[in-house]
């Protein structure tokens, strides 16, 4: 790929994101150093459920700047979770504020942060990227709604391989193919630009390389460290450029029928990607290069069955009834797209992906 195709849409903006981010094992230790960098006395820890043990380990690290630890965060930021840590820090008179998990733990402790602009430290446990997007969700009366403020993105990650060595397996999987996706739609958006699409294939490289090992020994810790450093990338580029019919799917799919996050983006990438496929021939062809694959949209459906992810909607218990009213969703409000939408081709293309057949590249 020559230089004059990487960089066709001229001219194009960058604007890198201010964060610190260290990357390694063990990383973790260094929490109570880059606490007192960003000017941290009295830290709140935030955690879910799971990370109850890991979040007391991580306030003994931070020794006497450790004011308290609230291990209550919750899929999709509801806001009575957000109102109760927001009690605790300010009871605490907490200055900062440190989150250890996966997407759940970072969007509390964003939520915190857009209401008291407390500096924060994010140390993620799983491959979903919130850590790199000034992006939050938050759920009120089971609706979701979505907003952009640079006063929610972390200052400082520490991204520590050994936070992610017990991923479960299957979490795994499709927690790396929803990085993928990230990165496949940052190639082809709208506001795309060289810089985010190299990091986008550098991205989707190491996940596509570790994925597959994972499954195999999900200890293995080059692979580990792989595919930490592909959901990393992959998060920058979710926060850096605009995402298109991939993501509106699978938030439209997620919102209506409640299925799962991970495993619907697992699911639905293969699809969406074939239906674009015909308006993004130069990305195709950087992606088959990147991969060594002729059929990308075929690759990445391998790829589901080889890492056990699910291939198909009814899988998830996604009602074939409710194909129609997706599309309608889709359409109604759509995201910008490289191929326009079409009612039909999307109807064939939510079929398949509900079916869990092979994708198809329609090029007409
Ligand atoms: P999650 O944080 O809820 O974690 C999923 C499950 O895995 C939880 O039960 C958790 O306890 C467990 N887990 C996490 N790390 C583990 C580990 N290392 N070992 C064992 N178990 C572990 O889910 P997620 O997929 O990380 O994130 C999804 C959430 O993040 C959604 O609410 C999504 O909307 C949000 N999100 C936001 C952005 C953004 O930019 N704002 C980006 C991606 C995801």
């Amino acid at each position: 790929m020559s230089l004059g195709a990487m960089i066709s849409n001229l001219p194009f903006v960058y604007e890198g994101l201010p964060m610190r981010v260290l990357f390694g094992e063990g990383t973790r230790s260094s929490v109570r150093e880059e606490a007192l960098r960003l000017g941290m006395s009295r830290v709140l820890v935030l955690s879910g459920p799971t990370h109850e043990t890991a979040a007391r380990q991580i306030s003994s690290e931070l020794g006497d700047l450790h004011a308290g630890t609230y291990a209550g965060a919750r899929m999709h930021t509801p806001i009575d979770v957000t109102e109760e840590a927001l009690a605790l820090l300010r009871e605490l008179r907490g200055d900062g504020i440190v989150t250890i998990g996966g997407g759940s733990a970072t969007g509390l402790g964003k939520a915190l942060a857009l209401r008291t602009d407390l500096p924060q430290i994010a140390l993620p446990t799983t491959y979903a990227g919130s850590e790199m997007t000034p992006i939050l969700g938050e759920t009120k009366n089971g609706v979701k709604t979505t907003q952009r403020s640079a006063k929610v993105l972390p200052e400082t990650v520490i991204y520590d391989v050994d936070l992610s060595m017990d991923l479960p397996v299957r979490l795994t999987g499709v927690s790396g193919m929803n990085a993928i996706a990230h990165s496949v739609e940052a190639l082809y958006a709208r506001d795309a630009n060289p810089i985010i699409g190299a990091l986008a294939l550098e991205s989707i490289r190491a996940l596509v390389k570790a994925l597959p090992a994972l499954c195999d020994d999900p200890h293995e810790r080059a692979a580990r460290a792989g595919a930490l450093y592909g959901a990393w990338l992959a998060g920058i580029c979710l926060g850096a450029v605009g995402m298109s019919l991939h993501h509106k799917l699978c938030h439209t799919l997620g919102g209506t029928f409640d299925l799962p996050h991970a495993e619907t983006h697992a699911v639905i990438l293969p699809h969406a990607l074939a239906y674009n496929a015909p308006a993004i021939p130069d990305v195709m062809a950087r992606l088959r290069d990147a991969l060594g694959v002729d059929d990308v949209p075929a690759a990445l459906y391998e790829l589901n069955r080889v890492i056990g992810a699910p291939r198909g909607l009814h899988e998830l218990g996604m009602p074939e009834d409710g194909i129609g009213r997706c599309v309608e969703l889709a359409l109604a409000n759509p995201y910008w797209n490289p191929r326009p939408l079409e009612r039909t081709k999307l109807r064939e293309l939510l079929s398949r992906a509900h079916l869990g057949v092979v994708p198809s590249i329609d090029p007409n």
